[in-house]
């Protein structure tokens, strides 16, 4: 049959029944799962003497409230120690796989799933944490879900879902010199907006996609969320297949040349059917800063704040006049003209191997300007041991960065990284809502970590063009 979206064929090949709720049952293939949305799942299935269905589709890590100055035990935090507790406890009763710190393996569970080739095209995915979409970037239907629902994909690996549209985002041409990913990511929502994708699950497709690689198209997948859309997924190509090749729990051999056959077929066909298709070129883009407290409040660099009183929309409006108040920022002013006091480089968004070439290219050679605290958290144990295996370490230290243990760190600040009184950070996470970063009173600019590292040697945000001298495109 054509005119199917990959999303029309990963939902009927695993559609289980309708449900009297209108909703869709469906198998999860994947379920990943970590210390902070799994313990009270766990409990719920003892209390009704439920077992896991399927152990070896269910897969753990811990991340959120793991330290990253020292991965020591016990914790200093008596709470983040009983939830490593629960989790260590919780896999061994279930039999299932655990990659902890002994493993080598343990990181932000995002970064991991891909890291292993857990995750794979035509799957369905589900993890406790909203930006489960990242795993789309592979042609995957990949869902966030609640703690409830974690106990219902450990007892039945079911989940029951709304029908979703289809939303397809092509971007033609070529970026330019030092736009990445994030700006792409940041750019969509902008024009789209952060309820843009309610109802939605989006294709990002054209040159841009094409053309991008698989960490990349990660970090758009994973602030799919961010617009609105329950998932995001770029069709799976020889992109995908070469970055899936040879990874621990990839198929082998002749297993290999069957999956791939299979995967192919997962992608929209060519006449597949949108509810909606948006276009974009790609020099409309340019490095993006968020100035605000949604990931839709962002300018290009070379942009001034808006003015609230331009804004048409009247929730538009009053969210900008929340934004200013809290920020602390005026309409008008240019990012440049922001001092920051916290550079964060870390998350499933941007804590991959790329996004750390990207940012010590940056820094060779530079320092950190002595206002700035400055660290960087890898999003696994496998890129902090490339990572050092490439001396990227090295450069970011003598650069004035701390080189920590993987974990989520500041991007949600549920561990020691948090930024203090009204500080404001430079982060290459996803959210810059009010207290994400662990005070109530914090500032947050998300951009992408090759931004991060030049405000955090300028001591204020920057454009990348400019402060790169050798004009190199700059991945990430
Ligand atoms: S890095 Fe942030 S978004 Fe990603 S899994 Fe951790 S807390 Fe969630």
């Amino acid at each position: 049959m054509a005119e199917r979206t990959l999303y029309n064929k990963i939902w009927e090949n695993n559609r289980v029944a309708e449900l009297p709720t209108g909703q869709t049952q469906l198998f999860i293939g994947l379920h990943m799962i970590h210390e902070v949305t799994s313990p009270q799942a766990f409990d719920m299935l003892r209390e009704r003497g439920l077992k896991v269905a399927y152990p070896q589709r269910t897969f753990a890590t811990m991340d959120h409230i793991v330290p990253t100055h020292s991965h020591q035990r016990p914790f200093a935090d008596g709470q983040a120690e009983s939830m490593m507790q629960a989790i260590e406890n919780n896999t061994k009763d279930y039999s299932i796989q655990f990659f902890n710190f002994q493993s080598g393996k343990q990181g932000v569970v995002h970064v991991v799933g891909p890291e292993l080739g857990l995750t794979r095209p035509g799957m369905t995915i589900a993890c406790g944490d909203s930006h489960t979409s990242t795993h789309g970037a592979f042609g995957a239907l990949a869902f966030g879900i609640g703690t409830s629902q974690v106990r219902d994909v450990l007892a039945s690996q079911c989940l029951a879902m709304d029908e979703l549209k289809v939303r397809r985002i092509e971007i033609h041409g070529k970026l330019g010199t030092g736009v990445t990913p994030k700006d792409v990511a940041l750019f969509i929502i902008n024009r789209l907006g952060v309820k843009g994708g309610i109802g939605f699950v989006y294709e990002y497709a054209g040159e841009v996609f094409d053309s991008m690689s698989m960490e990349g198209r990660m970090t758009v997948c994973n602030m799919s969320i961010e617009g609105g859309a329950r998932a995001g997924y770029v069709n799976p190509d020889e992109t995908t297949f070469a970055y899936l090749k040879g990874r621990e729990y990839a198929p082998r051999g002749a297993d290999w040349d069957k999956a791939v056959e299979n995967w192919k077929e997962y992608a929209s066909d060519q006449d597949a059917v949108y509810d909606e298709v948006v276009r974009f070129h790609a020099s409309e883009i340019e490095p993006m800063v968020t100035w605000g407290v949604t990931p839709g409040q962002s300018v290009g660099i070379h942009q001034n704040l808006p003015e609230p009183s331009a804004m048409t929309n009247d929730g538009e409006r009053r969210s900008a006049e929340l934004a200013y108040s809290h920020m602390k920022l005026s309409p008008g002013q240019k990012p440049s003209e922001i001092a920051i006091d916290v550079a964060f480089i870390g998350s499933c968004t941007n804590g991959r191997i790329e996004d750390l070439r990207a940012a010590a290219e940056v820094l060779k050679g530079r320092k950190v300007d002595p206002a700035v605290h400055a660290f960087v958290v890898p999003g696994s144990m496998q890129v902090r041991k490339q990572a050092m295996d490439e001396g990227l370490d090295k450069i970011f230290t003598a650069a004035g960065f701390e080189w920590r243990e993987a974990g989520c760190s500041m991007c949600l600040a549920m561990n020691p990284d948090q930024l203090k009184g009204d500080q404001i950070s430079a982060s290459s996470s996803n959210r810059n809502f009010i207290g994400r970063q662990g005070s109530a009173t914090g500032r947050t600019l998300l951009m992408s970590p090759a931004m991060v590292a030049a405000a955090a040697c300028n001591g204020r945000v920057s454009d990348i063009r400019d402060f790169n001298p050798m004009g190199e495109a700059l991945a990430g």
